[in-house]
């Protein structure tokens, strides 16, 4: 049985004194749940904040994680941080590909740089979350399981995957991603399912302990129908996870399912 995992991407938001109350009220959320050993649970705020959220994490179940890297281990690349320094702060994981940073942000990642980051992710030590997600556009035209194992085959390349604790993977279609416009569960299944079957050629045996999650959209009245599809191991969340009683909402939700 693999554990849900609930991840909070905090994106560009919060501040120093507003991350730490939002974990204190998440703190008495879960404590109030009874969670802590059945649903693991994660933050990713700005890089700037890991130290003090690592700080605020101290003593709680929480787990900490980054929004990205950059692949080089050190040199002249202003501005980039190193998975070496994202573990420095007790961070464990960090969230690879995410499609803002495929489709909106700079210089737009390929699934090349994405590969790179996943591999410095794991020599470091990091459990990358790899996203991987269809446009409206590849969707409509019918492409989207064809993206899917594109962009799964492409991120793994060179990438050995031996636990559950190597990878996590997050399928958020693009067109579900802070629109308010959720798949089905049936289309959520539909991509995980296949997600799985894909991880069972490339990586083996593992693909049955490594974590697929959804996200896009998910709140605390839709969560728990989509978490309680087969292949659907929790959620990658964004605006959802700004506030600690829809976050601990979801972890609830992550909760039915293994109860
Ligand atoms: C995300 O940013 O990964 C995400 C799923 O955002 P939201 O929950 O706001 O759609």
């Amino acid at each position: 049985m693999r554990c849900p995992l609930v991840a909070g991407n905090w994106k560009m938001n919060l501040d120093r004194t507003r991350g730490s109350q939002l974990v204190a009220g998440i703190r008495a959320g879960l404590d109030s749940l009874g969670v802590c050993e059945r649903v693991e649970v994660l933050v990713c705020p700005p890089a700037v904040y890991l130290y003090p959220i690592a700080e605020a994490l101290k003593g709680t179940p929480i787990r900490l994680g980054a929004q990205d890297l950059y692949h080089e281990p050190n040199g002249a690349f202003t501005g980039e941080i190193s998975a070496a320094m994202i573990a420095e702060t007790g961070a464990r994981y960090v969230i690879i590909g995410h499609s803002e940073r495929r489709h909106t942000i700079g210089h737009l990642e390929d699934d090349r740089a994405i590969n790179l980051k996943v591999r410095a992710a794991r020599a470091a030590k990091l459990t990358p979350i790899l996203c991987v997600g269809e446009t409206l556009p590849e969707r409509s035209a019918g492409l989207t399981l064809d993206v899917l194992t594109f962009q799964i085959t492409a991120g793994l390349v060179g990438v050995s995957v031996v636990t559950g604790a190597d990878l996590v993977v997050a399928y958020e279609p693009v067109w579900a991603i802070g629109t308010g416009q959720n798949a089905t569960p049936q289309q959520a299944q539909e991509a995980h399912g296949h997600l799985r079957s894909r991880l069972h050629e490339l990586v083996g045996p593992a693909a049955d302990e490594v974590r697929i999650l959804y996200g896009g959209s998910v709140k605390p009245d839709n969560a728990e129908a989509v978490m309680r599809q087969p292949d659907v191991d929790g959620g990658l969340i964004g605006g959802a996870s700004l506030k600690a009683d829809a976050f601990v909402g979801i972890v609830q939700a992550a909760l039915a399912k293994v109860v």
